[in-house]
């Protein structure tokens, strides 16, 4: 595994993590998601990413993750693992169950401690920006959990530039800098190109791309039609069959070619072009199988791009 530092941080990331949005909830099955967290470890990732949510059902990613840490992680190993989560999306019912209030993120956290059977997590994020709570409310509440030891650092996910900006300002003020951020980034969905990299950079903050295979889209596994079991199969998957479209299909079909010239799977080639770019300290994806782990922490082979297949990645990328 390559470690990478985390924005001006003492912190080092693997260039690979692992999140546990799917394959890891109540509907899923458990020595499964134990055999690829286990085999994670082994190959280096220290870095796992939960949230609140994850399951399905909500809140069973955390239970499972908590009792693969009580069964496989004894004692000193938890000073080997970061371990993440959020709060944001919508946990329980009523008004705190949801947004950005302190409230809401500091009871979040201590059910997602309950769950995972943690006394700290390493990274706690504010999960989505609120449009209808101040941010000074959802820093100040980061703030306050780490101060209080149920987080070691503090992160954003899911915020544009421009918000990004502000909240980087406020907890830098509160003296609990912004440690990281999570955004969408892949071949297919590249908003943070345009001034929220830059705003990380000029502000010492890490990034960790998330979905950086579009769910699985970059990928050879929707060449020839929707697998059986696989997320866009699934009724609770988060990637619908009608995302995946003619014209993505023709633009994969070349990506996979140009991939294989490179003798990389196409998930390997989407990853390293993330990686490609300094500034992103790690790349955080999903995995249903102990092979699909491997093939993509194989990515790290090789990083290298020339121009000519930097500049046909992007041919591929605009055609209409
Ligand atoms: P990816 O884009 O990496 O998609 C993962 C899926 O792609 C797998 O479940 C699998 O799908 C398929 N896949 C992975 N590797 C291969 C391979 N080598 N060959 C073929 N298919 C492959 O990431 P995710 O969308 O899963 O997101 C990763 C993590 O990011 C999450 O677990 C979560 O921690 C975080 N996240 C954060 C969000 C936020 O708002 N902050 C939102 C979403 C995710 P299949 O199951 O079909 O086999």
């Amino acid at each position: 595994m390559k470690y990478c530092r985390c924005g001006e941080s003492g912190i080092l990331l693997p260039a690979v993590s692992l999140g546990l949005w799917h394959n890891f909830g109540s509907v899923d099955d458990f020595e499964n998601g134990r055999r690829i967290i286990r085999r994670a470890f082994d190959r280096g990732i220290t870095h796992f990413d939960l949230a609140n949510n994850y399951g399905p059902v909500p809140g069973s990613a955390e239970e499972n993750f908590g009792k693969i840490l009580k069964m496989d992680f004894p004692g000193n190993l938890r000073d080997e693992l970061l371990i993440s989560t959020k709060a944001g999306y919508h946990m329980w019912e009523g008004p705190y169950g949801e947004w950005g209030s302190k409230k809401y993120m500091v009871s979040s956290l201590d059910q997602s401690l309950k769950r995972m059977g943690l006394e700290y997590v390493d990274i706690f994020y504010h999960h989505r920006p609120d449009p209808d709570t101040p941010v000074e409310e959802s820093m100040m509440a980061l703030d306050l959990i780490v101060r209080q030891g149920k987080a070691l650092y503090a992160g954003i996910s899911n915020y544009k530039a421009k918000d990004a900006k502000k909240a980087i300002k406020i907890l830098k003020e509160l003296g609990t800098p912004c440690l990281i951020h999570q955004p969408k980034y892949s071949m297919f969905e590249r908003w943070v190109e345009d001034g929220l990299m830059d705003v990380l950079e000029e502000n010492g903050v890490g990034c960790i791309p998330f979905s950086p295979l579009a769910q699985g889209l970059l990928t050879d596994k929707y060449l020839k039609g929707i697998p059986e079991g696989s997320r866009a199969a699934k009724e609770h998957g988060f990637l619908k069959t009608t995302d995946i479209t003619e014209e993505k299909l023709t633009k994969i079909k070349k990506l996979n070619s140009l991939a294989q010239q490179r003798g990389q799977s196409l998930a390997q080639m989407a990853l390293a072009w993330i990686l490609k770019d300094k500034r992103i300290t790690s790349v955080l994806i999903g995995a249903s199988s102990v092979e699909q782990l491997d093939n993509n922490i194989n990515s790290l082979d090789n990083l290298q791009f020339s121009k000519d297949e930097l500049s046909a990645i992007e041919t591929i990328l605009s055609d209409k």
